[in-house]
C-alpha cells in the first residue's frame, strides 16, 4: 500500500549497528570510526531515503500532535564542530515547527547554578504531542564538567557532596530521570554525532578560511582540541554507564555530514514508528456535534 514498510526497514538497518547495547563498556577511540557510512557510497546514494525519512517524519509527527500523549525528546551531544546545528536544521525542515522546540544549552546562568544540575533541562522538556530538541543537554554534567573540575566548583555544592563518586551518582541519577521520562511517554532518543579529531581541525580551518563561516569560529574551541582525550574517556564512560532500555544511545560517526544526518532523521523515524501514534477517534458526542456543524454550515450555502 505505499505505506513506507521497505523504507522503514531500510532506516531501520542503518541505525541497528549504531546502538550502545545497555551494559557493554565502550572506548569511543576503538570502538567506533568516524567515518562510517554505513555501507552507503556517498551524497547521491543517501538522498533518497534522507528525504523518504523526512516524510515519513512529518506524517508521523502529525499523528503524535493530534494524540497528544506522548513527547519525543532528541538529545544531541557532540564535541565542537562535529554537525549538530546542521542536523537539527535538516531534521527540523521535516518538521511542524509548531509542535518543535530547540533548547540549546550554553554555560549555566547564576539562576541556574542555584538550582540541582538537572533543573534547567526539565524546565525544558517536551510538551506531550511535542518533540523537543536539546542542543547539549544534561550530558554535560558528566562531560564539559568532568574534563573541567572548576565548572563543578561553581555548582555550589555542599564540599561532601563532591567526592569523586560523584560521576557515578550522576550517571544514576540521569538514569533514573530519564526512566521516569520514559514511563510517564516521553520517549529519548540519544544521540552522539562522534567526529575525528582530524575532521574537525579541517573543520575548524574551514571556518577560518570562509569569511560566510568566520562567525562560528571560536578560538576557545581551538584550544579545548588540548582535552580532547579527556573527552574521549569521559564520553566513553558516560555511554557505558547511561545507556539503558529505556535510554538506550546511539554512536553516529560524524565526519560525513550527508551520513549523520539520514542517521538522525532514521533515528528520529524509528521512534515515531515505534509510538506509533494514532488520530483520536471522536466519541458518541463529538460526532453528533461535528455533524450538526455540518448541518448548520450547509444550510448558509442556503
Ligand atoms: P556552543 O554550544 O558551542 O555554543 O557552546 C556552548 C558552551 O557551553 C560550550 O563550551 C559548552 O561546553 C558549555 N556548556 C554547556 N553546558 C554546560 C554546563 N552544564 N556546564 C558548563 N558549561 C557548559
Ligand atoms: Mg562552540
Amino acid at each position: 500500500m505505499g505505506d513506507g514498510d521497505e523504507e522503514r526497514e531500510a532506516l531501520r538497518r542503518i541505525i541497528r549497528p549504531l546502538r550502545v547495547r545497555p551494559g557493554r563498556k565502550v572506548w569511543v577511540p576503538d570502538d567506533f570510526d568516524p567515518r562510517d557510512t554505513g555501507g552507503l557510497s556517498g551524497r547521491e546514494e543517501a538522498e533518497p531515503h534522507l528525504q523518504q525519512g523526512l516524510e515519513l517524519l512529518a506524517r508521523y509527527q502529525d499523528r503524535l500532535s493530534a494524540q497528544a500523549t506522548h513527547g519525543v525528546l532528541l538529545v544531541l551531544q557532540a564535541l565542537d564542530a562535529a554537525g549538530k546545528d546542521g542536523t537539527i536544521k535538516h531534521v527540523m525542515s521535516g518538521l511542524n515547527p509548531s509542535f518543535v522546540r530547540v533548547s540549546s544549552f550554553k554555560v549555566p546562568s547564576t539562576e541556574e547554578l542555584m538550582h540541582t544540575y538537572l533543573w534547567r533541562y526539565s524546565n525544558r522538556l517536551p510538551d506531550r504531542g511535542c518533540i523537543g530538541i536539546f542542543n547539549r543537554s544534561h550530558y554535560e554534567e558528566v562531560l564539559v564538567v568532568r574534563v573541567h573540575p572548576e565548572l563543578l566548583q561553581r555548582q555550589r555544592l555542599p564540599v561532601d557532596l563532591m567526592g569523586p563518586d560523584i560521576w557515578e551518582r550522576r550517571f544514576r541519577e540521569i538514569n533514573d530521570w530519564e526512566r521516569h521520562l520514559t514511563d510517564n511517554g516521553i520517549r529519548l532518543v540519544k544521540v552522539f554525532l562522534n567526529i575525528s579529531r582530524e575532521e574537525q581541525r579541517r573543520r575548524f580551518l574551514e571556518r577560518i578560511d570562509d569569511p560566510r563561516k568566520n562567525w562560528k569560529f571560536s578560538a576557545a574551541d581551538v584550544r579545548e582540541r588540548r582535552w580532547w582525550d579527556d573527552y574521549m574517556r569521559a564520553y566513553s564512560d558516560a555511554l557505558s554507564h547511561t545507556s539503558t532500555r529505556w535510554g538506550p544511545w546511539h554512536v553516529v560517526p560524524a565526519d560525513h555530514k550527508w551520513f549523520t544526518r539520514l542517521c538522525v532523521a532514521a533515528l528520529m523515524v524509528d521512534a515515531l514508528v515505534d509510538i506509533d501514534p494514532q488520530y483520536p477517534q471522536p466519541s458518541e458526542e463529538e460526532r453528533r456535534a461535528l455533524a450538526e456543524a455540518r448541518a448548520e454550515l450547509e444550510a448558509e450555502a442556503g
